[in-house]
């Protein structure tokens, strides 16, 4: 069995968006120090996940290729999935064959839809987990939209509301119902809140809230209070869950599986062992950080730069983060943003119409554009570093 182990090595599992900063700013940040960097993810490809509801609506996404980002960082890329951890051996399977020993460990493996939770997610819902889930559903609804099908989207946070309202941009003939425990947008002001239900009025979206999805049957979805509404295809946006490779492998999890991790974002019960993105567990003075690029980029920025000090034998600081806004696009024509303060509570600062649109876009565009620039130069993912990462681990 083949085994890459020589020198310093720093193993980052996942290429997504946080892995895949983490790897190049690092790259950038060692150079002529003699680490090694290897990547591993199961595709080739790099999914801007932040885009795939935009798939769901028929859309075509560019198609960047991990090798081709990577390129000239001199970041060595696996193409596997990693299917085991040992970390007293400090060691990685990929593939069950392949065998990475590591030094240090940055672990970027993000999350998925959470389906297991409601009876028949998980075999009659459809998920925006990958591009193929995502066109498979996108398929569906085209299909749909012929007939006036209806469409079920079950989840009103983010992705929920702007998966619905990209498909009923791009299909009004599609009858499309948010069923959402809380009222869609209940985290922004008044104002946001409002310019969010008129647009969802606008594309004809019914709203049902204040009520949880009970089962998922072929053709219909049951609700908590009794109600039966049918269903041609339902969407499931309601909650992520993460990898259990960290569970599985005895290292300290929260009780969903997200690595806790010290103020410095090592994990609490393996040091050599950095959690970024999703997938960690983070404590910030006033809770905890939620599942977003807008966290995920500054603590893969700060574990890049954290790795690079420890090298260099210098110390290290507490990580530092505040949330900044809420962008939340609403199709392609419409958007609103919300801003906050570090503790993602909405201030009165708001963006809608169209400079929100082109707002959101550059949003959406900036990792790619940063991993571009931080192959030469250590850009900044962070707007506000409002608040310190709990010197205790995220419980
Ligand atoms: C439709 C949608 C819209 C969103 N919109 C926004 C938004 O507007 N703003 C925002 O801040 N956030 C948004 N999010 C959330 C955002 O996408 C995530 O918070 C972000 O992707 C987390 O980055 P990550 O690197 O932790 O995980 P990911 O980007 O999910 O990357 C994880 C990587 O690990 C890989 N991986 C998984 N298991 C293994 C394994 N065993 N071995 C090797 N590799 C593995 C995966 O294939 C993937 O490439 C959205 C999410 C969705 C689904």
């Amino acid at each position: 069995m083949p085994e890459i182990r020589s020198g310093r090595h720093v193993v980052v599992l996942g290429g997504g968006y946080t892995g895949m900063f983490t790897a190049i700013r690092l790259a950038h940040r060692t150079r002529r120090t003699g680490v090694r960097i290897t990547l591993v993810n199961p595709s080739g490809r790099f999914v801007e996940r932040l885009r795939l509801h935009q798939v769901a609506a028929g859309q075509e996404l560019a198609v960047h290729r991990i090798p081709d980002l990577l390129n000239g960082t001199g970041v060595q890329f696996v193409q596997g999935t990693a299917t085991a951890l040992d970390p007293e051996a400090r060691r990685i399977t990929v593939d069950g064959s392949l065998h990475l020993g590591y030094d240090t460990l940055v672990y970027a493996l993000g999350s998925r839809t959470d389906t297991g939770n409601v009876p028949g997610a998980d075999t009659h819902a459809f998920t925006l987990d990958g591009p193929e889930a995502a066109g498979r559903f996108g398929a569906r609804a085209a299909e749909l939209a012929a007939s006036g099908g209806r469409v079920t989207v079950c989840g009103g946070g983010l992705t929920g509301i702007e998966a619905a309202t990209e498909l009923a941009e791009a299909h009004p003939g599609l009858d499309i119902t948010l069923i959402s425990s809380e009222e869609p947008g209940a985290m922004m002001g008044d104002q946001a809140r409002a310019y969010l239900h008129r647009a969802l009025d606008r594309l004809g979206i019914t709203v049902t809230s204040g009520v949880r999805v009970a089962r998922v049957l072929p053709d219909a979805v049951e609700l908590t209070d009794g109600r039966t509404l049918r269903s041609d295809a339902c969407l499931w946006t309601a909650g992520v869950a993460v990898s259990p490779l960290a569970a599985d492998s005895k290292i300290a999890t929260d009780d969903r599986g997200l690595i806790l991790t010290d103020a410095t974002l090592r994990s609490v019960s393996h040091p050599e062992i950095h959690a970024v993105g999703d997938a960690a567990s983070v404590r910030m003075t006033w809770g905890r950080l939620h599942g977003s690029c807008q966290s995920g980029l500054p603590t893969a920025q700060y574990t890049a730069d954290t790795i690079a000090r420890l090298v260099r034998g210098r110390s290290v600081k507490p990580f530092r983060f505040g949330y900044f806004h809420q962008p939340v696009s609403l199709g392609r024509r419409d958007a609103v943003i919300q801003f906050t303060r570090a503790d993602f509570t909405p201030v009165r600062l708001r963006l809608t119409g169209r400079a929100a649109v082109l707002y959101k876009e550059f949003v959406s565009g900036t990792p790619l554009t940063t991993y571009r620039y931080s192959k030469r130069v250590n850009m900044t993912t962070f707007v506000s570093k409002g608040a310190r990462a709990s010197l205790e681990p995220a419980a």
